[in-house]
């Protein structure tokens, strides 16, 4: 299987990466043959695909509501994460401690791990059985000696949003610098920052309809990190090393068409995802909705179905060309239940249990539908093969 006809296949796991827009691969397309400059290059060649990093960054400043210098490129959402955690770390002494939550995605958590063993202390909060953490539990993690917290915006599993403009003014009032990964917001929901209140956060194109391989980070003006990665003077000297300029015209597009179409995107992809709950409340026994209902991404819809394994339903729906997801993506092929759930209290049968679906803008009202026919076919098959847990 070299390459994947999209049009045979139901993707409902927008949360693990998207599918490009079509528009996004044609400029980057367009970049890749008309546009091979070095921006640091000071000809003209060069100074064309300077113009074209600077553009991008324009973009993605306009989403975020800052400042075009504010933006670093990265890799991606994970460079991006250990940019703004062992950025701020280098100039800090063993004593200063890491605050994060339970329910990050591994680029922080597997970070706070290896900050603390680097011997710096961390505490992990918390979140509350809906998977949001509150302010109240952000509240009470906080000690004199912590220097920096991260919690996310929205969390890539359940969908979960957390009041970040909240924590964000805690964090000031305490002299504390704050970072929120927003991979899973950014272009969903609003990201301004200056509302956000954060002093750093975290995006990547891949997870908005852009290429894998190329993020960014958001740096408030005024907040001095040291660069992880060392060589040139590129990205403000905080991020060395040629940019990946097809990739970010890529982020660029991918921002821009976002913002354009943020509302209509929203409703359009929670009506289907609404839509899908509805049936399986009304056709599927015995299963429950993970996550808070009311301030939830449009996308997400994550189930615990008693008594089945959700690695069988998983490759039961996989069979017919519908592509979910378990647990997190980043922890699939991993037998591993999802830190999150457990997190939130469910017990390990039941994160054994759970679902991912998460919906795009691609998707149909059929893909649902049917979605919904074969979900509910696995459970009775399964349930009646007396597959439990
Ligand atoms: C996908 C994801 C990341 C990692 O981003 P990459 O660009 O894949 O490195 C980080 N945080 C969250 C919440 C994510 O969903």
């Amino acid at each position: 299987m070299n390459s994947i006809k999209h049009k045979k296949f139901i993707y409902l796991d927008n949360s693990a990466t998207t599918p490009i827009d079509p528009l996004v691969a044609e400029k980057m397309n367009e970049t890749i043959r008309t546009n091979f400059g070095n921006p640091s290059s000071i000809h003209t060649i060069g100074r064309h695909a300077k113009h074209l990093l600077e553009e991008s960054r324009e973009q993605v400043a306009l989403l975020l509501n800052c400042l075009p210098e504010e933006i670093i490129f990265t890799s991606g959402g994970t460079e991006a994460d250990n940019l703004a955690i062992f950025g701020t770390f280098a100039n800090l002494p063993k004593e200063k401690r890491f605050v994060t939550t339970k329910i990050e995605h591994p680029a922080v958590l597997n970070s706070a791990v290896q900050l603390n063993r680097l011997g710096y202390p961390i505490s992990l909060i918390p979140p509350d059985k809906f998977g949001e953490v509150t302010v109240e539990a952000v509240d009470n993690a906080l000690s004199k000696d912590t220097a920096m917290l991260s919690v996310m915006h929205a969390n890539n599993e359940v969908g979960t949003i957390n009041d970040i403009s909240r924590i964000a003014e805690l964090a000031k009032s305490k002299g504390i610098l704050f970072h929120s990964d927003a991979v899973q917001s950014f272009g969903k929901i609003p990201t301004d920052v200056k509302n956000l209140g954060v002093d750093m956060l975290s995006l990547s194109a891949h997870k908005i309809y852009g290429p894998k391989g190329v993020g960014a980070l958001f740096v408030k003006k005024g907040i001095e990190i040291s660069p992880t990665t060392f060589g040139g003077m590129h990205e403000n000297a905080k991020r060395a090393g040629t940019e990946n300029l097809p990739g970010i015209v890529g982020l660029g597009m991918a921002a821009k068409i976002c913002r354009e179409n943020m509302q209509q995107h929203s409703e359009y992809v929670s009506s289907l995802r609404d839509h899908l709950q509805m049936r399986l409340i009304a056709e599927l026994p015995d299963f429950t909705i993970n996550g808070s209902q009311s301030n939830r991404l449009a996308s997400h819809l994550n189930i615990t179905v008693s008594d089945v394994e959700g690695e069988s339903m998983l490759m039961f729906l996989d069979l017919k060309g519908i592509a979910i997801s378990t647990g997190s993506a980043c922890s699939s092929g991993s037998p591993n239940p999802s830190k999150t759930l457990l997190a939130m209290g469910l017990t390990v049968k039941q994160a054994h249990s759970s679902l991912r679906i998460t919906i795009g803008k691609n998707n149909t009202l059929d893909d649902i539908n049917l979605t919904a026919d074969e979900l509910i076919k696995a459970v009775q098959h399964l349930r009646g093969m007396g597959l439990n847990v």
